[in-house]
C-alpha cells in the first residue's frame, strides 16, 4: 500500500471518529433534554393537581375548554418552529389530557366510598349479621308484603333455614301507576311484626325522603330502589339516618354514577351502605336485566363497601337464579337478594320471578353445598 492511501484511510477513520463523537454528544444533549422535559413535566403536573385541589374545594369544574383553547392558542402563537403549530397543538392537547386524568383519579381516591381512602373493609352489621365479614349473607323475602299470612310464611321458612334478613316491598315503585302500588305503612307493620315473631331483621324499600323518618321503627335496613338511585333528596335524607342502606343500582346507570349516590349517602353521614348489584339494562330481552358480574369485583376493588346481589331481578326469570348466585359469590359478592312468595303465581308483583318456598330452601341447599355457611 503506497503512502498516499494510507493517509487517506486513517483521514476517513478520523472522520468517522469525530461523526460517532458527535453522534454521542447530540445523544447526551437529547437525553438531557428529555430529563428536563420531565422535570417540567412533572412540576406541570404538580401544579394541575393543586388546581385541581383548588377547584373541588369551589366545586367548579375540572374540564375547561375556553382555558384550554387559550392555552393551546397562545403555545401556537409562540411557536418558533421547526414543528408546525397543529403537531404543537396536539402533543400540548396531549399534555392537557393525562393532566385531567391525573385530577379525576386524586378526585376518586379522596372520595369516601373510595378503597384508596379507607382500604379496610366496611362491614356493615344488621343484628347478629355482619354483612362483609366473610359469611355470605342472604336477603329473601316477597317483591311485595301482600298479607299477613303470606309474608309470615315466609318469614317462618327464613327462621327454620337459620337466615335473618327478610325483605318485602311495602312502597313498590311499579311502572305503571294502576299496578299493585303496595300496602305502605300497613305493609311495614306487618313486616315488622313477622319480623320480631321470628326474630328477623326488616330490609324495605322507601321511596320518599318524607316517609323515611315514619319508616324508621319497622325497618332494620333502608332499601333504595334502581329507579331511585339518583334520587338525590332521598339519598341525602338517608344519609342522615342511624340505619343501614341497601342501595341498588340504577337500570342504565354505570359503575361510577353507582359509586356517586353511595358517595351522597356516606357524605351525609351515614357509612353503613350496601351496594346492590341488580342488573343493568341491555339489548338481550332474554333477561328481564343483564347481571353485569364485573361489577362485583370493580366495585370490591375500588369501593369498601360490602356489595350485594339481587339475583331475581337481573334475571327476572324464575330458573337461572341458582348459577347466578354461584357466579355472584364466586366473583365476591359479600350477600345475595332472592324473592321467595308462597304462591308466586299468584303474586301481585313480579310473578314470573319469584320462587316458591320449596324452590328456595332448595336454591339455600346447593348455596351452602357449594359455598359452606349463609347467614
Ligand atoms: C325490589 O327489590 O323490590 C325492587 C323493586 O328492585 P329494583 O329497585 O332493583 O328494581
Ligand atoms: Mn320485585
Amino acid at each position: 500500500m503506497g503512502t498516499e492511501r494510507v493517509g487517506e484511510l486513517a483521514s476517513r477513520e478520523t472522520e468517522e471518529q469525530t461523526a460517532e463523537r458527535t453522534l454521542q454528544a447530540l445523544r447526551k444533549e437529547l437525553d438531557e433534554i428529555n430529563a428536563e422535559i420531565l422535570r417540567w413535566l412533572s412540576r406541570r403536573a404538580e401544579v394541575v393537581l393543586e388546581i385541581g385541589r383548588l377547584k373541588l374545594r369551589q366545586g367548579i369544574n375540572r374540564f375547561d375548554p375556553v382555558r384550554e383553547k387559550e392555552m393551546l392558542d397562545r403555545l401556537a402563537a409562540m411557536n418558533p418552529g421547526p414543528f408546525d403549530d397543529t403537531t404543537i397543538r396536539h402533543i400540548f392537547k396531549t399534555i392537557f389530557a393525562a393532566s385531567l386524568q391525573l385530577q379525576k383519579k386524586e378526585e376518586e381516591a379522596s372520595l369516601l366510598v373510595s378503597r384508596k381512602r379507607h382500604p379496610e373493609d366496611t362491614v356493615v352489621e344488621v343484628g347478629p349479621v355482619r354483612i362483609g365479614a366473610g359469611v355470605p349473607a342472604v336477603v329473601a323475602g316477597p317483591c311485595s308484603v301482600e298479607s299477613y299470612e303470606q309474608t309470615r310464611a315466609v318469614a317462618e321458612a327464613l327462621r327454620e333455614e337459620g337466615l335473618t334478613l327478610l325483605r318485602g316491598g311495602a312502597f313498590k315503585p311499579r311502572t305503571s301507576p294502576y299496578d299493585f302500588q303496595g300496602l305502605g305503612f300497613d305493609g311495614l307493620k306487618i313486616l315488622r311484626e313477622v319480623a320480631d315473631e321470628f326474630g328477623l331483621k326488616v330490609v324495605s324499600e322507601i321511596l320518599a325522603p318524607e316517609d323515611l323518618e315514619m319508616a324508621l321503627p319497622y325497618i332494620d335496613v333502608v332499601q333504595i330502589g334502581a329507579r331511585n338511585m339518583q334520587n338525590f333528596a332521598l339519598l341525602k335524607a338517608a344519609g342522615h339516618i342511624d340505619r343501614p342502606v341497601l342501595l341498588k343500582r340504577g337500570l342504565s346507570a354505570t359503575i361510577e354514577e353507582f359509586k356517586y349516590a353511595a358517595e351522597y349517602i356516606l357524605a351525609h353521614g351515614n357509612p353503613n351502605v350496601i351496594l346492590c348489584e341488580r342488573g343493568i339494562r341491555t339489548f338481550e330481552r332474554a333477561t328481564r336485566n343483564t347481571l353485569d358480574i364485573s361489577a362485583v369485583p370493580i366495585l370490591k376493588a375500588e369501593t369498601h363497601l360490602p356489595v350485594c346481589v339481587d339475583v331475581t331481578h337481573a334475571a327476572g326469570r324464575r330458573d337461572i337464579l341458582l348459577p347466578l348466585a354461584k357466579a355472584a359469590l364466586a366473583a365476591g359478592a359479600d350477600a345475595l337478594m332472592i324473592e321467595v312468595h308462597p304462591q308466586p303465581e299468584v303474586a301481585l308483583s313480579d310473578a314470573q320471578q319469584q320462587v316458591n318456598i320449596p324452590e328456595f330452601r332448595a336454591w339455600l341447599g346447593e348455596i351452602r353445598r357449594m359455598f359452606g355457611a349463609v347467614v
